[in-house]
């Protein structure tokens, strides 16, 4: 990776087109940014990347929530209730897996992940049962795809989980550790999985390790309404309000969904700045229901989008998906707007996660799209054209830390991975 200065003719700062835009790529990081006549001067000594009017450079996207050996399931476990889904075709497939096969799944996922633009992937990674050998296939993956990977290494020890998920808190930590010591590079923290799925015990276990070793922490919260009912019959508590009580609710705290929450429980989140991560694609998939995002938005909580199931891995259909929801919601055209749906899938999605990217200014990793501008209406805005009319391949290519790692067509392991998944699917399905 080269030290460069990336001249845009066209480019998406803040959700907003700037003309003849630039930035300095210095380490893998944006170091200077401005108009390009400004920049030439303070960057005199860099060799150029030139991209034409013709193209649109914008920020990676944030995948803020992935299962991304899901993609497995795709096609023969369609319309299904959830519980079927989960018991009939996950809890099946899951134990075949070998660290092989999850090397191969993961490369193909998270290649389709590049191919749609998604430079930054939360994978919230619970095939832990037996050791770190899956989670050492998938980083792996990540590594030799590319992307940008942040690892939330999940936390259960539910009696009815299988047992290729369960763990005793004193493995869970350990393994963790060993994780982030091995991939320093891979934001590896922690997920106890759900108040269903990991013991009181287990999330005030994992909302310490979070503080004591200074990462975030996933939780899936709320995706369903029979989560709510059943911790306020055992407990006394609502969800949010539950992890609370636990001291696992801070700004360390990624909410999952937080779906069926009150408001009370809205204001608690904003409070304690705790943030959420949207799955709308998901969530209409498997029928959960609708996230009060502009409710959220409002009392200030910070959000991003995820791709959850992975049904089709594709930050642009979040987008959309998102602000459309919202209107159907609110029964309200004006609702929840392009510009609003863009800042999820970019900006305020790698705050949530609290990493740096998602917008093409200094300080932030230079993890950049080339798209083509082509598509785009000339009399429409571009960020309008990409979240109700973009496509997936209108990427042409993909840097993460200002190396290219989506050329535009498929690489050679990303075909190799193509093949092996239709081997493993064929083998784990019959
Ligand atoms: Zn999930």
């Amino acid at each position: 990776m080269t030290d460069e200065l990336v001249r845009a003719g066209r480019a998406l700062v803040g959700g907003v087109e700037r003309r003849d835009y630039a930035f300095v790529v210095r380490g893998g990081t944006i170091a200077d940014a401005g108009d390009f006549q400004v920049l030439r001067e303070r960057a005199r000594d860099l060799p150029a990347r030139a991209f034409p009017a013709d193209r649109l450079v914008v920020p990676g996207f944030v995948n803020g929530h992935s299962h991304a050996y899901q993609i497995l399931l795709r096609g023969w476990a369609d319309d299904l209730t959830f519980a079927a889904w989960r018991s009939d075709a996950l809890y099946k497939v899951v134990p075949q897996l070998t660290p092989d096969d999850i090397y191969w799944i993961f490369t193909a996922a998270f290649s389709e992940m590049l191919a749609a633009g998604i430079t930054t992937v939360a994978e919230f990674f619970y095939l832990n049962g037996a050791g770190n050998a899956h989670a050492e296939a998938a980083l792996r993956a990540a590594e030799d795809t590319g992307i940008r990977i942040v690892f939330a290494r999940t936390w259960m020890d539910a009696a009815y989980a299988p047992p290729q998920f369960r763990e005793t808190i004193e493995l869970a930590r350990e393994r963790t550790l060993e994780l982030r010591e091995r991939f320093p590079w891979a934001n590896v923290c922690v997920a106890p999985h759900s108040l269903h799925a990991a013991s009181h015990e287990m999330i005030r276990a994992a909302a310490a390790f979070a503080r004591e070793h200074d990462c975030m922490m996933h939780v899936h919260v709320a995706e369903a309404p029979y989560e709510g009912e059943e911790t306020l019959a055992k407990h006394g508590a609502t969800p949010i309000a539950l992890l609370d009580r636990l001291d696992a609710l801070d700004a360390r705290t990624i909410a999952i969904h937080a779906i069926y929450i009150t408001e009370d429980e809205k204001r608690l989140l904003a409070e304690r700045d705790a943030r959420v991560i949207h799955n709308p694609m998901t969530n209409q998939y498997l029928g959960d229901g609708i996230c009060d995002v502009m409710g959220l938005q409002g009392l200030g909580v910070t959000m991003g989008l995820g791709t959850d199931a992975d049904v089709k891995p594709s930050l642009i259909d979040e987008m959309r998906a998102a602000t459309l929801l919202q209107k159907v919601k609110r029964l309200d055209g004006s609702a929840f707007g392009a510009r609003a749906a863009f800042d999820l899938g970019t900006a305020q999605g790698a705050r949530a996660l609290g990493v740096a990217t998602g917008d093409l200014v200094p300080g932030n990793a230079a993890d950049y799209l080339v798209l083509d501008a082509s598509r785009v209406d000339p009399w429409s805005p571009d960020v309008n054209a990409l979240v109700y009319r973009g496509e997936d391949r209108w990427v042409q290519a993909a840097f993460v830390g200002g190396a290219r790692v989506y050329t535009g067509e498929r690489s050679q392991l990303a075909h190799q991975a193509a093949e092996k998944l239709k081997e493993i699917a064929h083998r784990v399905i019959s």
